[in-house]
């Protein structure tokens, strides 16, 4: 077991507690610094949160991650693997997956397709949408059904399942979102404002949803402005500020880091 972990700490540079891990991310936009040189892991089981003020390079971060972007310079290591350069679809192969700032599903297609779109990573056959209509598929069709089901009641959606997506609430479409991420089954998983329009009653319920995924062996890294949410839900707190890392540690280290409420927590209400 030593030698094993030895193995790991020699070819990702760092111990095998470590699922996800970035190592000196930057990324330039033009003459914009979005992003320096900024490092931090996400240990197995781990519920970690990206928290800083607008513009401050969150969201870049996660397009780094997971492969939506080319990084500037830097490395992304999953497991013992190198995921940096490594196109988006093998990065969800490889067990990262992750939802967007913005809402992203296809409005027409009820909650179970959406989901099932997303599980196309588990599936060899091509492209969902043939899959899903070839009859020699049937018996992958029927898995894959079961799995869609389960991605959904795993965010409370069970009963949504044949709701056409666009006749979902706000908040129920942003549930969708995270359902359509785990039906890759990833080990772990990006969640950018996954709050974003939720009123409290719904950020209690996403916040259940949320601390439940280590138990469904999957790691969590969110980024939230809501910081009931992110201080209930989160073992660590990794704070930017103006693409650099200037904090990280535990919610109750963070809330009380002068440097943090100096940039972000003083400025406004987190409610
Ligand atoms: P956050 O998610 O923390 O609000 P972002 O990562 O979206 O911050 O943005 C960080 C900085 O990078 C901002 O100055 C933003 O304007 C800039 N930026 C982000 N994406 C792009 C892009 N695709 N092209 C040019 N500039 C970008
Ligand atoms: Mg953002």
């Amino acid at each position: 077991m030593a030698d094993q972990v030895q193995v790991e700490t020699n070819r990702a540079g760092a111990d095998s507690r470590q699922l996800l891990r970035a190592s000196g991310l930057s990324k330039r936009f033009g003459g914009v610094q979005a992003l320096r040189d900024v490092s931090f892991s996400v240990d197995r089981g781990q519920i970690v949160g990206l928290i800083g003020p607008n513009g401050s390079g969150k969201s870049t971060c996660v397009n780094l991650l997971s492969g939506n972007l080319p990084v500037s310079a830097g490395e992304v290591w999953l497991g013992g693997e190198l995921l940096t350069g490594k196109p988006i679809d093998a990065v969800v192969v490889k067990g990262l997956s992750r939802t967007f700032q913005s809402t992203q599903i296809f409005p027409e297609d009820t909650a179970l397709e959406n989901v099932m779109l997303g599980c196309h990573t588990l599936f060899r056959q091509g492209p969902a949408k043939s899959v899903l209509r070839t009859a020699s598929a049937k018996r992958e069709n029927l898995e894959l059904v079961a799995h869609a089901e389960r991605s959904l009641a795993l965010v409370g959606l069970a009963e949504r399942r044949d709701q056409i997506a666009s006749t979902l609430s706000a908040a129920e479409q942003r549930l969708l979102m995270i359902a359509v991420a785990l039906a890759s089954k990833p080990e772990v998983i990006l969640l950018d404002e996954p709050a974003a329009g939720m009123v409290a009653s719904e950020r209690r319920a996403l916040a259940g949803i949320i601390r439940a995924m280590p138990s469904h062996g999957i790691s969590v890294l969110v980024i939230e402005h809501h910081m009931g949410l992110i201080m209930e839900v989160c073992d660590r707190i990794v704070v930017l500020n103006f693409g650099q890392k200037i904090a990280e540690g535990t919610p109750a280290e963070i809330r009380n880091n002068q440097a943090v409420i100096d940039a972000y927590l003083g400025h406004r209400d987190h409610a």
